[in-house]
């Protein structure tokens, strides 16, 4: 297909094309939407339809139902009581029916002219006077009727439909719409033959008024089928090919030592590792050892002992003479892998350099002078570490922790972080191309370079959400907990039984353990969130006060604070100096206590559930007993909301975070559950995951045979689909 201009694409197909020189501002609206080839009108699916094929009698009508009724003018007048107003009243056989306009033209008038006959189509009210119509299309009636369903197009302000329709009228008519898919790889090739792509589209815009409306609504008619199983193919095909590109970059092959680091490490652990991550260990071993970097999902529920399995990688790469780097979502995060990785690691003698927003000019200079000359065989941090200062003398290994809550963009920084600074980003972006990957191959070090890559989360995905999003990813899944933890039992409590909990609270500070206090969400308000976890640390400091033999200290921690003061009280509560620490969300991610046994969770009803299940990981990491009690309170409601209501089940019937990331995904459907940022302008647009599982296994399985058969339909399929999104898939 010859690429358009945008000029011409979008031209609406009747107008001279002088007048379409210019960029009108519907243009420029239709680019906005991502429409700009011919085929992304094509692709431009309608929302829904009206039905405009049938002329309704004003004496069928019912009240409220948008009808297109064919009447004439019996009068046409403007009024001026109680505001400027057209007044027309048209009678069809023996009805009447008066229409109003508050934003009327001259030309109306004239359509609307006393003795013509003309088409009304909106909503009708029947009231005390008769029938009624606030603003209503108003066309003549000497045109045909059409004789497909008119179609209703996702718009924005200033893009008016019928200017949407014209265009995609006309770009379906000059689109070159060839199967790209071999008819024997369509599913049900045998026993039901799918549609051909420009059928179901031509149906798509202009459905036959027959048509079962409900199958267009819920995507089930084969014209929708065909259009989903398109477009799963298209991912699965970026991401494939995305994948292989990758198989042509080089990442330096890491072995374990015989005697080096890595066995050190091992031997010196306070634990013995699980089966399970021992597994995942191995797994991550294999990668590191092949000449080609490491994509790798590494997830586990939150305590399932993800950092020791990060430990352990950077410990091999450590041995093969290279540096490895650890990045955390936030300072309290980072700080805490900080402090445990030196833990281990500094006894054996491996310099670690730390780095974040806050620290000091001349510290960060040293840190980064250790970075540079190799001597930090270990670099830990928030996104500081991402930064253009930022020189590693030999990285081979990157970790980010808490995955879902980085960006593409800096996923990618973090990877382009091998290369020397005068090499472009976007050179490893793009996937080594043919020639990349000629005959230079062998030389290796002329190669593309990237870092093997580790990601962590605590947020288990599953299956078909992994298989959607991740192709290009493999996964390790830690899927056992350290022996000894005992289950958290999880209460819900009505907030009206506040004072029970405060009396659990002094309970457990008797017995020398400590607490969490996590103060409610309230939404886009930062000052509210703080007003409120000031006066809940105020009234728990009271309420405490000379209870028990533990420590009694109760604090404060919130985002507002300044770091060192944030860093100051976390450091109180991990030492064991302070009993209660009030909170907002800020300890949602990763903190590791093992002396909190209670997590208590105010407005509990107002977090979504992984966030629920974040928070209370953050007990139960000790041997002892844990509880963790969401306090809900219904408001001025007389009970919670259906979701809300929802969540708190699934959080008291299961501490599993697999199950608990399946619901998740019921109440909230995939685009909310993966969020924007984790899945790029990967969001599928027609298909549902949770839905289409079949499609998407067939998809997968079509998208191998495809690039092996058809690798040019193949290149033409992805183009057609995700045009200039394509490369947002490939982190
Ligand atoms: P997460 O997977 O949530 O990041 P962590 O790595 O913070 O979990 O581990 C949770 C706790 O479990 C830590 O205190 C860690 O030292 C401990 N731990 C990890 N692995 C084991 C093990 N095999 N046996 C006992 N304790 C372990
Ligand atoms: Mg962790």
């Amino acid at each position: 297909m010859p690429a358009k201009s945008a000029a011409q694409t979008i031209r609406q197909p009747e107008k001279p094309a002088a007048q379409a020189a210019a960029k009108s501002p519907m243009v420029k609206a239709m680019e906005k939407l991502g429409l700009r080839r011919d085929i992304d009108l094509a692709l431009h699916l309608p929302l829904r339809y009206e039905d405009e094929t049938r002329i309704t009698p004003l004496a069928d009508a019912r009240d409220g139902a948008t009808v297109q009724v064919e009447a004439t003018v019996v009068s046409c007048d403007v009024n001026f009581r109680p505001r400027r107003q057209l007044l027309v009243v048209v009678r069809d056989g023996a009805e009447t029916c008066t229409l109003r306009f508050f934003n009327f033209y001259p030309s109306m008038q004239k359509l609307m002219a006393v003795g013509n006959t003309i088409r009304v189509r909106g909503e009708v009210r029947g009231g005390f006077l008769g029938w009624t119509m606030v603003h209503p299309t108003v066309s003549g009636a000497t045109a045909p009727l059409p004789c497909a369903l008119t179609p209703v197009y996702p718009t924005s302000a200033g893009l008016p439909q019928a200017y949407l329709r014209k265009a995609i009228t006309g770009a379906l008519g000059r689109v070159d719409l060839c199967e790209t898919v071999a008819p024997e790889l369509l599913p049900g090739a045998r026993r039901e033959p799918m549609w051909p792509l420009r059928a179901a589209l031509q149906f798509l815009h202009h459905p036959e008024p027959d048509v079962s409306l409900a199958t267009l609504e819920d995507h089930s008619h084969p014209a929708w089928q065909r259009l989903k199983a398109e477009e799963l193919l298209a991912q699965q095909l970026s991401q494939l090919a995305s994948r292989r590109a990758r198989d042509r970059l080089r990442a330096p092959a890491l072995r374990a030592s015989a005697g080096g680091l890595h066995e050190r490490l091992g031997a010196a652990l306070p634990f013995a590792l699980t089966d399970a991550q021992r597994r995942v260990c191995q797994e991550i071993a294999a990668d590191l050892g092949q000449p080609v970097p490491m994509h790798r999902l590494l997830q586990g529920d939150v305590g399932s002992g993800k950092t020791v399995v990060a430990a352990l990688a950077a410990a091999v790469c450590i041995d093969g003479g290279f540096q490895c780097a650890l990045m955390a979502p936030t300072e309290i995060l980072a700080e805490q892998h900080f402090r445990k990785l030196i833990g281990w690691l500094e006894p054996l003698g491996i310099v670690t350099a730390w780095l974040t927003g806050s620290q000091k000019a001349k510290e960060r200079r040293s840190m980064l002078a250790l970075i540079a000359s190799g001597e930090a065989a270990l670099v830990i941090g928030t996104h500081a570490v991402i930064q253009d200062k930022v020189v590693f003398h030999k990285l081979a290994l990157a970790i980010i922790d808490e995955q879902h809550r980085f960006g593409v963009a800096q996923r990618l920084a973090l990877r382009g972080k091998m290369r020397p600074p005068s090499q472009p980003e976007t050179a490893a972006a793009d996937g080594a191309g043919p020639a990349g990957a000629g005959p230079s191959e062998k030389v290796g070090a002329s190669l593309q370079q990237e870092p093997h890559l580790l990601m962590m989360s605590a947020t288990p995905i599953p299956r078909t959400l992994a298989m959607g999003y991740y192709a290009d990813l493999d996964v390790s899944t830690i899927d056992a907990l350290p022996p000894g933890r005992t289950p958290i039992v999880t209460k819900l409590v009505n907030e009206s039984r506040r004072d029970e909990v405060v009396a659990r609270i002094r309970d457990q500070l008797a017995l020398g353990r400590q607490v969490y206090w996590v103060c409610p969400l309230i939404e886009e308000s930062e000052v509210l969130d703080l007003a409120n976890a000031t006066e809940t640390h105020a009234a728990l400091s009271a309420a405490l006060a000379g209870a028990g033999a533990g420590p009694l200290e109760v604090g404060l921690l919130h985002s507002r604070m300044p770091v060192a003061e944030k860093k100051a009280v976390m450091d109180r509560f991990v030492v064991g100096l302070m009993g209660v620490l009030v909170s907002t969300t800020v300890i949602e991610v990763g903190v590791d206590v093992p002396n909190a046994s209670l997590m208590v969770v105010e407005h509990a009803e107002r977090f979504g559930l992984s966030q629920l299940h974040q928070l209370r990981g953050r007990v139960g990491r000790g041997a002892a007993a844990s509880a963790c009690v969401l306090m809900y309170s219904t408001g001025d409601a007389p009970r919670l909301g259906e979701t809300a209501r929802a969540r708190l089940k699934a959080m008291a019937e299961t501490g599993d975070g697999f199950e608990i990331a399946r619901r998740d995904l019921e109440i909230r459907g995939p685009g909310e559950f993966l969020g924007a940022r984790q899945s790029g302008a990967a969001l599928l647009r027609f298909a549902d995951l949770a839905l289409d599982a079949p499609l998407l296994e067939w998809a997968r399985d079509a998208a191998q045979r495809m690039l092996e058969r058809h690798p040019e339909l193949a290149t033409q399929h992805v183009a057609r689909w995700l045009g200039g999104r394509a490369e947002f898939l490939k982190a």
